[in-house]
């Protein structure tokens, strides 16, 4: 199978910025999910591995527990924690990769970092209409995640055959991410190719799967259970729900990053259910609310979520935020609800 994405002159220009680079910095966006650490690492496994002694993968902030077991994660230097470090690293960069975001603001306070540095840069993410000036990108929005096309730039830069696990690990990890465990956009026959490819270099799939999904305290579990009994709101007849968690819920429930994830995709599982949309309280800034939409079929959760919740995304998953109480934001998932119209 084919799976190039390159033209014969990107890949030619994108070897030359790596081999005549010196200090690579890679950058992914505010909290870091499975395909943001995943894309970071295992292209920063390949470079290495092609002989670059300086790279690092830089962060804004904390990723979930549930990704910290992947080879390289010690090393990711994470700006909330590092300033200094990460100040000095970026000043020092020649090159820098931006994966998994197409717009810098997504990277929050690393963002001038991006934008002002005189670094040569490049693009590989799977969001649409990227504005990030640079010098090669690739945009490819059909993918199933940045890790798919971090696989196939390294496909076709030659790097498969010395590839070892440390670069397969992350990049299976991010793809099965980003797709739920490939149940959700995922029914490209490429992605198949790349995992049976992967599989040849003894990743354990099953386990990276536990590493992940079954990875979670008894109280993330608990949360689980008092958000869909107390907390979801269901209107049968517009096919969609939402619930809330407030500070107290999280608070009450030894909130730590990560433990609402995947809670979003949940209702989904009702009959007949197109749209779920999640309402969470910032632990730390008041009045900010969190927002996560997904949706089956082609209900475009991307468009609602520019309409009403200051976001972006995919079609069947986005985000946003709104700054204001709890229940404004609730006054405002009930108009998005009755109101939208997609067609
Ligand atoms: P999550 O619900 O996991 O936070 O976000 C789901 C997807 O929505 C992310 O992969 C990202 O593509 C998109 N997304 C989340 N927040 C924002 C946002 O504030 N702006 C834009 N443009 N996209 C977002
Ligand atoms: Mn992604």
């Amino acid at each position: 199978m084919n799976i190039n994405l390159l033209t014969e002159l990107e890949a030619q220009s994108l070897n030359a910025l790596i081999d005549n680079a010196e200090n690579i910095v890679i950058f992914s966006h505010r909290s870091p999910d499975g395909d943001a650490i995943g894309s970071s690492l295992g292209m920063a496994a390949y470079l290495k591995q092609r002989g670059k002694k300086n790279v690092a993968v830089v962060v804004p902030d904390m990723f979930p527990n549930f990704l910290q077991w992947m080879p390289g994660a010690d090393f990711i230097l994470r700006y909330d924690k590092k300033k200094e470090e990460v100040e000095k690293t970026v000043s020092e960069a020649d090159l820098m990769f931006c994966l998994d975001f197409n717009d810098a603001s997504r990277t929050a306070e690393i963002e001038p970092f991006i934008t002002e540095s005189k670094a040569k840069k490049v693009l590989i993410d799977h969001h649409l209409d990227p504005n990030i000036d640079v010098e090669i990108k690739v945009s490819h929005p059909e993918a199933c995640s940045t890790c798919e096309l971090v696989f196939r730039i390294i496909w076709q830069l030659g790097g498969f055959d010395s590839m070892d696990k440390d670069v397969a690990v992350p990049i299976y990890c991010g793809m099965m991410t980003d797709t739920g465990g490939f149940t959700y956009n995922s029914n490209r026959p490429e992605i198949f190719f790349i995992i049976s490819q992967l599989l040849t270099k003894g990743i354990n799939k099953d386990k990276i799967y536990r590493n992940v999904f079954n990875n979670y305290s008894v109280w993330r579990l608990r949360l689980m259970g008092f958000v869909m009994y107390t907390k979801l709101n269901v209107f049968n007849e517009y096919h969609s729900s939402y619930f809330t968690l407030t500070r107290q819920d999280l608070k009450h429930f030894h909130f730590i990053k990560g433990d609402a994830e995947g809670l979003v995709n949940m209702p989904l599982q009702i009959k007949g259910m197109k749209l779920s949309i999640s309402l969470r309280e910032d632990t730390e800034k008041p009045n900010t609310i969190w927002v996560s939409l997904r949706s089956v079929d082609d209900f475009p959760c991307n468009k609602m979520a520019e309409q009403y919740f200051n976001g972006g995304g995919h079609l069947n998953a986005a985000g946003g935020h709104l700054y204001c109480s709890m229940d404004e934001a609730e006054m405002i998932v009930n108009k998005a609800i009755k109101e939208f119209k997609w067609q």
